[in-house]
């Protein structure tokens, strides 16, 4: 870290309750592993845990439709940490399937047809990669969108079957941004392109001043249902419980 860009008061205190809270999920929920989208969120947990060499695996869901400057941060991960984090990938069958039933792209036709791509390429990795583990955490923040505005920073996530932490829920975009600096973190270098909110390729666009963080993304359907299934529960709607906020 360079002097200049140390971090401020408020953000040592962010940053000391990150590392605190990831230790205590490594000891009490081992094993526990941390699900990368690779997004700015995501780097600082991943910073935050290889960088304090916490036992907490990290791995990222390769769906076959990134970008290839998502891929790129893959690369800049094993050339910052000295070490590479595993890519989960979609059944080739289920996909092939998808694609001569339905089409390649039809995820553009029906909110049905957007969730069942996301099903077979994130949503079924996902399970295998979590299966055998104790809790797996994510890089969400509540103010990305308005299916997020209650996350939970800690909750059983019923879906998968164990706990579900949300280290940075009430972080702001600022914050994160300033952890990225202070570390010299890689990022995405879509971010700088005005992309806010990153996942498959085709999904994803820019977004323009005043619109939410996460308007880029599946930007043809509605607010509501813009969720993959990776953090929705039993019902449908994403994991809201806060009855373990003081976990902070
Ligand atoms: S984000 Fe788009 S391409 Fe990626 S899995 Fe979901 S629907 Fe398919």
């Amino acid at each position: 870290m360079n002097a200049d860009n140390r971090p401020e008061a408020n953000l040592r205190a962010r940053i000391a309750a990150l590392e605190t809270l990831l230790a205590r999920i490594a000891l009490e929920y081992a094993p526990a592993t941390f699900a990368s989208s690779l997004s700015i969120e995501d780097m600082v947990i991943t910073d935050a845990i290889l960088r304090n060499k916490v036992d907490i695996s990290v791995f990222a869901l390769d769906t076959g439709r990134l970008h290839g400057d998502t891929l790129a941060v893959l690369d800049a991960i094993g050339a910052k940490y000295g070490s590479s984090i595993r890519t989960w990938h979609p059944e080739p069958g289920a996909v092939r399937q998808y694609i001569t039933v339905h089409g390649r792209d039809a995820f553009y036709t029906s909110v049905d047809l957007r969730k069942a791509c996301c099903e077979i390429r994130k949503v079924e990795p996902l399970r295998r990669a979590l299966a055998g583990k104790r809790a797996w955490l994510t890089g969400m923040r509540r103010e990305q969108s308005v299916t997020r505005s209650e996350l939970a920073l800690q909750a059983f996530d019923a879906v998968f079957g164990l706990e579900k932490f949300n280290p940075l829920a009430d972080w702001s975009e600022t914050e994160v941004w300033a952890y990225l600096r202070a570390y010299e973190v890689p990022h995405n270098a879509l971010y700088d392109q005005g992309y806010r909110s990153i996942g498959c390729a085709p999904c994803s666009r820019p977004v323009v001043a005043g619109e939410d963080v996460r308007a880029g993304r599946w930007w043809w359907e509605q607010p509501e249902s813009k969720e993959c299934g990776l953090h929705v529960g039993p019902d449908g709607k994403l994991q809201r419980s806060k009855n373990k906020e003081s976990a902070a």
